[in-house]
């Protein structure tokens, strides 16, 4: 390429390290416009808008008939996640000011999102100053279903976009419903300047007078405020903006409006189902986490409070899940006190002629594989000739020491044979393993 247009080709290029292939906009301009409009028709919606703004040379003229023409009059919502995220993680805030005036934002634009414009300050939101169209502005950077926690942290600041929201909301006819801040704002404490916005903001939803969609109760009940202390909109679904308060429920008696614990974001039960772990009490969309159902009742666990594994009981035959708080106490009744593995009530009788063996005196219960395992000095064992069951410990305690449980044979104190036998046995092992013996038992 001949330097000047080289030359030309820096001043027009708006998308900081993206390739100059992306968007090969200095020679095009000179063409005419019913040109542009058709090459423009080739490319989809995204595409078409970072073309015109290529085109207009930073300096976009939002009543320039060509650009119209080629990003079209449809520019309600803006979402940056509709572009290749390799291209949105390089904009800067230059790129994002000329697509604003480029669709001359601030008398059409509803919704904007921000999702993978992670490079920004915020500053490049300027043309949006005063606009008493726009409805949401996310700031949170990522997309939907995505946790907002970013690393590193994004260079999106407060000092920067405060002031626009502030011009937006003290516009009388002002339409913002929603507004989505960036998770980095809450890190290490608010800044008075973010205070001071979320009263003035509070104070602007308050004014107007909202009532729940559903049942009408003035917004926000009682002394709850808009923005709380987490720093998330209540009250209002992040995908139709309605209202909702919070004690209103849908067909199915669940609550209309949830709260994601992972995306941080609110929806109404249209738009979004959320369920709450039984294990954890967090709630999340289902596009967020997957969920298993408790194989007894209706109480679900999360993905990752299923992969610690450790509140809920599983079957290790059927792998039913089983929340402990209910369903555990009367569909588990087997336990290994060894391996700790389960087994429900319905497998137990389905794949196990006898129940595990259990002592007699102490309680515990192995499986079967368990108890083999353990050796003569620790095996559950049952006499042959009184079927009681003991553990190796307890065997012995209850035959030559122990007065508080005796064998069913017992008799003044008399063991039966069979348990004197058994007892015998183990205290044989004890003296050889006392006495050196290499023969080794496993514990
Ligand atoms: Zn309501
Ligand atoms: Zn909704
Ligand atoms: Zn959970
Ligand atoms: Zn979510
Ligand atoms: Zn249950
Ligand atoms: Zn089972
Ligand atoms: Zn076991
Ligand atoms: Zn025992």
């Amino acid at each position: 390429m001949a330097s000047a247009v080289n030359d030309s080709c820096k001043r027009r290029r708006l998308l900081g390290d993206a390739s100059p292939e992306d968007f090969i906009s200095c020679p095009l301009s000179d063409l005419p416009n019913g040109v542009m409009t058709n090459v423009a028709n080739y490319l989809d919606a995204p595409s078409r808008l970072f073309f015109a703004a290529a085109l207009t040379n930073q300096i976009a003229v939002a009543s320039d008939e060509r650009n119209t023409a080629i990003v079209g009059n449809e520019w309600t919502t803006l979402d940056f996640g509709d572009i290749e995220k390799d291209l949105a993680v390089k904009l800067i805030d230059g790129d994002i000011s000329a697509v604003l005036l480029c669709i001359d934002a601030v008398n059409r634009l509803k919704r904007l999102k921000l999702t993978n414009c992670i490079n920004i300050t915020g500053v490049g939101l300027e043309p949006l100053r005063g606009s008493t169209i726009i409805e949401q502005i996310d700031l949170s950077l990522v997309g939907d279903h995505q946790s907002p926690n970013i690393s590193p942290k994004p260079p999106i600041s407060c000092e920067f976009v405060l002031p626009i929201l502030d011009s937006i909301i003290e516009r009388e006819g002002c339409s913002l419903r929603h507004l989505q801040f960036p998770s980095v704002w809450s890190e290490g404490g608010k800044s008075i300047q973010f205070e001071q916005f979320r009263i003035r903001y509070n104070e602007m939803l308050d004014n107007r007078g909202v009532g729940c969609a559903k049942c009408n109760t003035n917004l926000p009940p009682g002394d709850l405020s808009w923005i709380g202390e987490r720093i998330v909109q209540n009250f209002t679904c992040y995908e139709c903006l309605k209202h909702f308060c919070i004690t209103c429920t849908n067909d199915d008696g669940e609550g209309v409006l949830g709260h994601c614990h992972n995306c941080k974001k609110g929806y109404c039960t249209d738009c979004q189902k959320s369920k709450g772990c039984i294990c954890c009490d967090f709630e999340y969309c289902v596009d967020c986490r997957d969920f298993t159902d408790c194989s007894g009742c209706d109480s679900v666990f999360c993905e990752e409070c299923i992969a610690s594994g450790n509140e809920h009981s599983k079957c290790y035959e059927c792998e039913g899940r089983f929340c402990n708080d209910f369903c555990a106490k009367y569909e588990i009744s087997t336990h290994c006190d060894s391996c700790k593995k389960s087994c429900c009530n319905n497998c137990q009788e389905d794949y196990h002629q006898e129940d595990w063996p259990s002592c007699k005196r102490c309680r515990d219960c192995f499986c079967d594989d368990c108890n083999e395992k353990k050796g003569i000095l620790y095996a559950i064992q049952m006499c042959d000739s009184c079927y009681t069951s003991y553990c190796g410990d307890c065997r012995e305690f209850v035959t030559f020491e122990g007065d508080d449980i005796m064998c069913e044979e017992d008799e003044e104190n008399k063991n039966c044979a069979g348990c004197v036998q058994l007892a015998g046995l183990i205290s044989d092992e004890k003296w050889r393993l006392r006495n050196g013996s290499s023969f080794e038992l496993s514990k």
